[in-house]
């Protein structure tokens, strides 16, 4: 299986300093059941091209196989012939430092668009040329592909799903093979390996400034992830930016978030508290607030979402800060379900309007993480109040946001809350937020939680 990318942009040559490939020399390196060769056929200021060889063991494969549907096709397997994940691995292991935007050598590189063209010697596609350029056209490749046929001595029995493709694109190395990594596995629907909670966080980082937008950003993510629902779910929650996605924004006209804002760093504010961490923290609009309380000296904002993250940084300016500001915060990226040393020795936790951003049955993982394993002394955290939203609907269904999983009503927050007293020795106090309404109580309901 090869696949050559060509600069022609003068001095082509630049290519194999960002490729930190040697031009003269072949190079190999080990993937998964079988070897990556990497060498130039061509070598000119004007035009340099690179190839890699995947030469896959078709026998380590089947033994290899650790039930995977497909590697267990042992008489008929097209993996050895085609680009599919296998190409995506040796991609992120034989350009690994090109892939993630570093080049020590020359790194003024980095950010020019070369003129690249890549060619694809045999691509698997399920759903054929519609999918390529659905994929492909949006982000502003010139396509080009032959189909081949199931055999081309029986031209009755029509065409196969391999195609032959050429991408030619004016773009940073970098972004282009970010878009291989993540869409040639896409194209073909198919992985070598488990897909698990891992692979949102590549998707993520690989994805970063392009997928977000990308109008087939839902087939992407759901491919990608192998249909696992859950996965693909939780991935797109973490791509969807607040604004983006308002279904029913019926929420009252003083901005309610701001309310909320303000009466979770207010609570903190009668803390004797140093530390915090906002769990979930978007764009960081809870993160400045906290700024503004002196008496905190560490302040720390997660979230899954790198592309979130990045507009938090921009939202608080944190290029610009003074150093002794710029020490008391930090971002990082990570997500809340999953144990993670970086989230461990601080005195508070918050998490304004996330935990209805996912999945129900992820709730058990997320609530021992916070309380069992993260432990802080105090947890603020808000979500929606369900029956609030008879005040503007009378579908008992509907939500106030496209991507809440859920929303409860009082008793239901009430009952998770004596939930967690019970299972982790916290106690917990309920507050309204927002303006209270007969019968259906406030918009919205925080719960102060306090160990023991
Ligand atoms: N707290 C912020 C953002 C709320 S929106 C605010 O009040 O403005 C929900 C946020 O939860 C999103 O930024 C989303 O990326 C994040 N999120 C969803 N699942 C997550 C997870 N598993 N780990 C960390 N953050 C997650």
């Amino acid at each position: 299986m090869l696949l050559t990318i060509t600069n022609l942009r003068y001095p082509a040559t630049d290519l194999s300093f960002l490729l930190h490939k040697h031009p003269a020399k072949v190079q190999s390196v080990e993937v998964v059941n079988g070897k990556a060769h990497v060498f130039y056929p061509e070598v000119s200021e004007e035009k340099c091209t690179c190839a890699i060889l995947l030469d896959m063991d078709p026998v380590g494969l089947v033994r290899n196989s650790d039930g995977n549907s497909f590697a267990l096709d042992q008489y008929v397997n097209d993996r050895p012939y085609v680009a599919s994940s296998f190409m995506a691995s040796a991609i992120s292991k034989g350009f690994s430092s090109a892939l993630n935007g570093n080049c020590k050598a020359r790194p003024e590189l980095v950010d020019i668009p070369l003129q690249l063209e890549v060619k694809l010697s045999v691509l698997s596609i399920r759903g054929g040329e519609p999918i390529l350029q659905q994929l492909f056209e949006p982000l502003g490749y010139e396509i080009s592909a032959i189909q081949h046929p199931l055999d081309p001595h029986f031209p009755e029995w029509g065409n196969s799903r391999y195609f032959t493709v050429t991408l030619k694109h004016t773009i940073t190395l970098q972004a282009l093979l970010s878009h291989l990594y993540v869409l040639i596995p896409v194209m073909d629907n198919e992985k070598h390996y488990w897909v698990n909670e891992d692979e949102i966080t590549k998707l993520m980082n690989k994805g970063k400034g392009w997928l977000e937008a990308h109008p087939a950003r839902e087939l992407i993510v759901r491919r990608y992830l192998r249909n696992q629902h859950k996965l693909s779910n939780e991935a797109l929650a973490a791509m969807t930016v607040l604004e983006d996605a308002p279904v029913v924004e019926k929420e009252p006209k003083q901005r309610l978030h701001d309310v909320r804002l303000q009466a979770v760093s207010d609570e903190i504010a009668r803390l004797p508290v140093t530390s915090i961490i906002d769990l979930g923290c978007g764009e960081g609009r809870l993160l400045k607030l906290l700024l503004e309380n002196k008496q905190l000296q560490r302040i720390t904002g997660m979230d899954v979402s790198a592309y979130s993250l990045e507009i938090a940084a921009r939202r608080l300016k944190l290029d610009k800060m003074i150093d002794s500001q710029r020490k008391r915060i930090n971002l990082l990226q990570g997500s809340l379900l999953y144990r993670d040393k970086r989230l461990q020795g601080y005195d508070v936790a918050t998490m304004v309007e996330v935990i209805e951003h996912l999945d129900e049955d992820r709730l058990t993982a997320l609530e021992k993480n916070v309380f069992n394993e993260i432990q802080p002394s105090t947890v603020v955290l808000t979500t929606p109040n369900k029956e609030w939203n008879s005040t503007f609907t009378e579908d008992e269904n509907k939500m106030r946001h496209a991507d809440h999983r859920f929303e409860w009503t009082r008793a239901e927050f009430q009952a998770w809350c004596e939930h967690i007293r019970d299972a982790y020795k916290y106690t917990y106090d309920i507050k309204p937020l927002g303006e209270e309404i007969e019968a259906v109580g406030a918009p919205s309901q925080m719960a102060i939680f306090s160990k023991q």
